[in-house]
C-alpha cells in the first residue's frame, strides 16, 4: 500500500528519519489519500521534540509549541510537524489541562477523534492503522477511537465533527458513536463559537447538509440559531439545491428567514463581515420579482457589482428549484442571459465608466459637492436606463436640457 505524498512531505519525513527520529504523515491527509481525495493539508507526527524539529529545519514557525506543533516551511509548502502526544485530563469539555509528549505513535493515534482520522503513513513503514480506520473507511463509517461517551466528554466539538465528516464524506455515524453524541451534545455549549462555526460550515457545504435536521433534533442548533423553529422539507430542498460552497449554503439555510434574522444568526456565528454582507444581500433579494428588463438588471449590477448580482440570481434559483417553480426557473434563465449580455456589451453600470466625471461637472461651473453628487446620480440613472447615453456630449446635452442627438 503506497500513498503518494508531495515531495516536500517526503523530504521532511526523510530528514527527520535521517536525524534518527520516527515521522509519519497522519490524520486527514492519510484518510483523504486512501479515499482518493486530494488532501487539503499534510500533517506530520514525529517522536522528535519541538526543539529538535527546529534544529533540523532551516525555516520554522512556532505555531503551537506548547502543544508540540512547529510549522516547517520547505520549498513553498507549510507542514505542521507535531510531536507524538497524549492529551491529559480535559477540563470543561474542551481544553486538555496538559498535553504530554510520548515516544509511542500508537498513543498519539489513540488521542485522535475518529478511527478514519487515526492512521499514519510513511514510505518506510507503510500504513499504521491500530484502530482499524481503513476498514471503517471501506464501510463508510465514522466511529470514535475508544469509548465514544468518554471521547465526547473530553471534547464536545467532536460531536459536531462527527456530523461534518459524515456530510463531507457521505458516511454514516456508527450507532454507538451516534448514541453517545446525542446523549452528550449539551456540552457543545462550552465550545467557542469560532470552532462550532468552522465545523458547521463544513457540514453545510458537504454532501449531506440535511444532517442539519439531526443537529436540530438534538438541540444543537439552539446554540447558534435559536430562531430556527422547525427544519422543514423546504429548507432541506433549498440546501440541496444550493451550490456546495459557504455563501450559497448559508443563504439556503435562511431560505425561510428575513434578512434581519439571517444577519443576526451570522453575527452569532461570528462570521466575517464580507460573508455577512454577501449572505444578507442574497436573502434580502430572494423574494423580489425576477427582473425582466435589462435596465432593472443594470441597476442591480450598479448596486452590487457582477459577483454579488450572480449570487443574488443563484439564490433566487435555489428558491425556484426548492419550489419546483418552472416559470421562475425560465425567467431566471432569461435574466441571467440578459445579465451576460450587459457584461459582454460593456454597458456602463458604475460611476467608474460613466462618461462624465465629477471634475467635468465642476469645470462646467457646478459649485457644491452636493450638486455634483446629485447630478452624477441623475446621469447614472439615465445611463442605466439607456447605455447609449453614456457619451460626454449626450450627457452634456441632457444637462443643458436639450434632447440628446440621436446616436
Ligand atoms: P480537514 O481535511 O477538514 O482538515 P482533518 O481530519 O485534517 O480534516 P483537522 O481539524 O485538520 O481535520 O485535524 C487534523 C487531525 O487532528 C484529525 O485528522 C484528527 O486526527 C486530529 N484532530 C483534530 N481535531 C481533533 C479533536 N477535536 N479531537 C481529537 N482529534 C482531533
Ligand atoms: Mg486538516
Amino acid at each position: 500500500m503506497k500513498i503518494t505524498m508531495p515531495k516536500q512531505v517526503a523530504a521532511i519525513i526523510g530528514q527527520l528519519n535521517q536525524a534518527g527520529f520516527e515521522a509519519f504523515a497522519v490524520g486527514g491527509c492519510v484518510r483523504d489519500s486512501l479515499l482518493g481525495r486530494v488532501p487539503g493539508d499534510w500533517d506530520i507526527t514525529t517522536n522528535a521534540l519541538p526543539a529538535q524539529v527546529k534544529q533540523i529545519f532551516r525555516k520554522t514557525v512556532d505555531t503551537g509549541i506548547a502543544h508540540g506543533t512547529v510549522t516547517v516551511l520547505l520549498q513553498g509548502m507549510a507542514c505542521e510537524v507535531t510531536t507524538y502526544r497524549i492529551d491529559g485530563d480535559y477540563e470543561d469539555h474542551r481544553h486538555p489541562k496538559e498535553v504530554r509528549f510520548t515516544g509511542r505513535l500508537e498513543e498519539d493515534l489513540g488521542r485522535r477523534d475518529f478511527t478514519i482520522n487515526a492512521m499514519a503513513y510513511s514510505d518506510r513503514t507503510g500504513l499504521v492503522d491500530c484502530f482499524l480506520g481503513k476498514a471503517d473507511l471501506e464501510k463508510k463509517i465514522i466511529r470514535c477511537v475508544g469509548n465514544p461517551a468518554c471521547r465526547f466528554e473530553e471534547d464536545a466539538l467532536r460531536i459536531l465533527r462527527a456530523f461534518r465528516f459524515a456530510s463531507q464524506l457521505e458516511f454514516e455515524i456508527e450507532p454507538g458513536t451516534r448514541q453517545a453524541a446525542e446523549a452528550i451534545c449539551g456540552s457543545l455549549r462550552m465550545i467557542s463559537m469560532e470552532r462550532i462555526t468552522a465545523e458547521l460550515i463544513k457540514l453545510l457545504t458537504g454532501k449531506r447538509p440535511e444532517l442539519l435536521a439531526d443537529l436540530h433534533r438534538m438541540g444543537v442548533t439552539e446554540i447558534f440559531y435559536p430562531q430556527l423553529g422547525e427544519v422543514r422539507p423546504y429548507l432541506l430542498r433549498s440546501l440541496a439545491a444550493a451550490a456546495p460552497e459557504k455563501q450559497a449554503r448559508l443563504a439556503a439555510l435562511f431560505a425561510a428567514e428575513t434578512e434581519e434574522t439571517a444577519a443576526a444568526v451570522l453575527k452569532t456565528l461570528k462570521l466575517d463581515n464580507e460573508t455577512i454582507r454577501t449572505v444578507s444581500v442574497m436573502v434580502r433579494h430572494r423574494d423580489d420579482p425576477i427582473p425582466r428588463e435589462k435596465a432593472q438588471i443594470r441597476k442591480i449590477l450598479f448596486l452590487y457589482g457582477e459577483a454579488l448580482t450572480n449570487r443574488i440570481f443563484a439564490n433566487m434559483r435555489v428558491k425556484a428549484e426548492a419550489l419546483a417553480d418552472k416559470d421562475a426557473l425560465g425567467k431566471l434563465d432569461q435574466a441571467e442571459a440578459l445579465c451576460k449580455e450587459i457584461i459582454a456589451d460593456g454597458d456602463c453600470v458604475s460611476y467608474k465608466t460613466l462618461a462624465l466625471k465629477g471634475r467635468d461637472l465642476l469645470s462646467m461651473g457646478m459649485a457644491s459637492g452636493r450638486e455634483v453628487g446629485d447630478t452624477l446620480a441623475f446621469l447614472m440613472d439615465a445611463v442605466l436606463q439607456d447605455p447609449s447615453l453614456n457619451q460626454k456630449d449626450r450627457l452634456g446635452a441632457i444637462l443643458s436640457g436639450r434632447r440628446p442627438d440621436k446616436a
